[in-house]
């Protein structure tokens, strides 16, 4: 282990997945000067694994502009989305619906920004743990202490800072597993016709989600993401046996389940506390919509929220970020959040299949297919 220092930061970021580099790109765009005074605390060195779809809509591709960064990576254009439940269905056609990238690829990419901003980035970092001090935090890393009046937590879905604040709840958690398939792109209809599927027929085995297949590239060969999305939304409902039902799924695909790897989503609840003083949570660590398990979007906005509280707080020198809760739930970000919780806790009900069949074969028919 290095030698232990002491640094003073206005603020400390920890993570820089899309959250923590929004973060700290929007503090760059709006104080140039507080940027240089604002440290990205990584554990991982970029390009790094995340476990992803990859998957980003015009809305997180908004967010980018509105960040003036473009992370220039390879990606798949989807421009239509089939929904199945069973042997019922309907198909979204949309040019540029989203597209699909590698998130080693855009999260280093992404990340690239943040130096560029002004903002200093460590990688292979870790914070392990902070103490709160009469003036600020002392931030403790595997490598060295930094005194920080703002602790910014983007630490991911089992983020270390939120565990810190006593705030972990185990029921408001999504899972999700992910293969990926090697395919051949010119014999596969998702790559030919640039089409991303969501099969919701699991949802008769208990999952409270779907299905996905999205084309992908993987160093540029064709692969197929393939993942099972379990939100939990009515955490009070049986657990269903995910690896089971993923298995099934993939074996009416023909596809064997190998290299299997999961990770959860924490979904928010406008209800549940982001914040302490000196201290704000983003992305992942303060959660995301539990409909589609769609982050990356809620992350780069969450993470802008967070910057502007951050800038808020150094310009008052108030730093009890009590108003924080409250800024999140009324703000845009936390309109969409809610608005998609409900949806999921509509859709996701456990009505039996006459209800998903009904829905999905009229949606079918008002589209004219
Ligand atoms: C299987 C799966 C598929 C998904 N598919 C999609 C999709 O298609 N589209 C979509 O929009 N979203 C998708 N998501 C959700 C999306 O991946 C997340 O919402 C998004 O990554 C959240 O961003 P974040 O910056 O909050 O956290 P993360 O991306 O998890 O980044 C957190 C960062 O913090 C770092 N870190 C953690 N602990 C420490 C520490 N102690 N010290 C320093 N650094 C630390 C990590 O290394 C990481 O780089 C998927 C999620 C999963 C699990």
């Amino acid at each position: 282990m290095s030698e232990r220092r002491i640094d003073d930061y206005d603020i400390v970021i920890v993570g820089a997945g899309p959250a923590g580099s929004a973060a700290a790109i929007h503090i760059g765009n709006l104080s140039p000067e507080t940027a240089r005074r604002t440290l990205v605390l990584e554990k991982a060195v970029f390009p790094r694994p995340k476990l992803c779809g990859g998957g980003i809509t015009p809305h997180a591709d908004a967010l980018l502009h509105a960040l003036k960064v473009h992370p220039d990576v390879p990606s798949v254009p989807i421009h239509a989305a089939r929904f199945v439940y069973r042997d019922v269905g309907f198909c979204l056609r949309w040019k540029n619906l989203f597209r699909v990238v590698r998130r080693e690829e855009f999260d280093a990419a992404l990340a690239s920004f943040v130096m560029q901003r002004g903002a200093a980035l460590h990688q292979n970092e870790a914070l392990v743990d902070y103490r709160q001090e009469a003036d600020g935090l002392d931030v403790i890393t595997d490598q060295a202490s930094y005194r920080t009046k703002i602790l910014v937590g983007a630490d991911g879905a089992n983020s270390l800072v939120r565990k810190k604040l006593g705030l972990v709840r185990s029921d408001r958690i999504s899972r999700l597993l992910e293969i990926l398939t090697p395919v051949d792109a010119d014999r596969t209809p998702e790559f030919t016709e640039h089409t991303a599927v969501f099969d919701f027929s699991p949802m008769a085995d208990g999952v409270q989600g779907y299905y996905w297949d999205f084309p992908s590239l993987k160093q540029g060969a064709a692969v197929m993401n393939r993942g099972l999305f379990d939100s939990r939304v009515h955490p009070e409902r049986p657990r269903a046996d995910l690896k089971r039902v993923f298995e099934a799924a993939l074996e009416r695909r023909s596809v064997e389940l190998d290299h299997l790897q999961g990770h959860p989503e924490r979904w928010y609840d406008a209800r549940m506390r982001n914040s302490a003083p000196h201290i704000v949570l983003a992305g992942d660590a303060a959660g995301t919509e539990p409909l589609l398990g769609e982050g990356i979007s809620h992350a780069l906005n969450f993470g802008m929220v967070a910057a502007e509280s951050a800038l808020r707080a150094l310009r008052l020198g108030d730093y009890s970020f009590r108003d924080y809760d409250r800024r999140v739930r009324w703000s845009a970000l936390g309109s969409r959040l809610r608005f998609k919780r409900r949806i999921a806790q509509v859709l996701y009900w456990g009505k039996g299949a006459w209800f998903y069949r009904l829905g999905f074969g009229l949606i079918g028919l008002v589209l004219g297919e």
